[in-house]
């Protein structure tokens, strides 16, 4: 497969060039999952780092302690501040996300764009699952790119991947994945803003499906103006 080997190069270049200030932002999605998968072989000194919301479902934890188990890669948790937390949910409840986009932004802001900023401190560049047909807004993504919102060099090693290619890649090299995916979960974040979708519909209606359709659902972590990108999957 083409593409598993290009893929591999840009891995092995941005280890090479970057390392040890290199990180991949792993949310344990279907695409992230392989990228654990390829770094673990092929280029482990990139730093592995996820975010824990303190929102997260079951099966997430499951297959982070599963991906512990199976490789010999350690992962660094990043959770939000305590305090912001804790002044948030008194002031706008535990659910506020439900509320208002004013809201829901908060409350992605203090739990993951904050923890983000923290894990990738210090980094020169970082690593995402991010893959050029999840959305419009990605086809001027390019494989390596400047990313002007945390000021480092971005790669995005999976960007030719289809998702017949991810799910390809999981079972064929039987790579721990979410089993929320067999319940028709196609895009995991919290659990509160993650539901399952049915057969047809746009795989993102899984995501903050009750805030206008007009609004293009993003968390800010692959927000910004170069690459145009939005959502997370992380
Ligand atoms: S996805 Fe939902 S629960 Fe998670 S940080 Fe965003 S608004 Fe909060």
């Amino acid at each position: 497969m083409e593409k598993l080997d290009q893929t591999i190069e840009w891995l092995k270049q941005a280890e090479q060039a970057f390392a040890p200030d290199l990180v991949f932002a792993c949310s344990f999605g279907a695409e992230d999952v392989v990228l654990f998968d390829l770094i673990a072989g092929h280029a482990p000194l990139i730093r592995i780092v996820t975010l824990d919301t303190g929102r997260l479902p079951q099966q997430t934890y499951d297959l982070m302690d599963a991906c512990r188990e199976k490789y010999d890669m350690h992962i660094e948790v990043y959770f939000p501040d305590a305090s912001d937390v804790e002044e948030m949910v008194r002031e706008k409840g535990l659910n506020l996300f439900y509320h208002s986009l004013e809201n829901r932004k908060l409350c992605c802001e203090i739990r993951k764009v904050r923890p983000l900023k923290r894990a990738l401190k210090g980094a020169k560049a970082w690593v995402t699952g991010l893959r050029r047909e999840q959305a419009a807004s990605r086809t001027e993504m390019q494989p390596i790119e400047d990313d002007p919102a945390f000021g480092i060099r971005k790669f995005n090693p999976l960007i030719e991947w289809s998702e017949k290619d991810v799910w390809n890649y999981i079972r064929s090299n039987e790579v721990p994945y979410n089993k929320l995916h067999d319940q028709f979960y196609p895009s995991i974040g919290c659990a509160p803003c993650t539901r399952s979708v049915a057969v047809g519909e746009d795989p993102r209606s899984g995501r903050w499906w009750w805030e206008n359709e007009d609004v293009v659902p993003e968390c800010g972590l692959h927000a910004n103006p170069t690459s145009k990108l939005s959502g997370d999957q992380k």
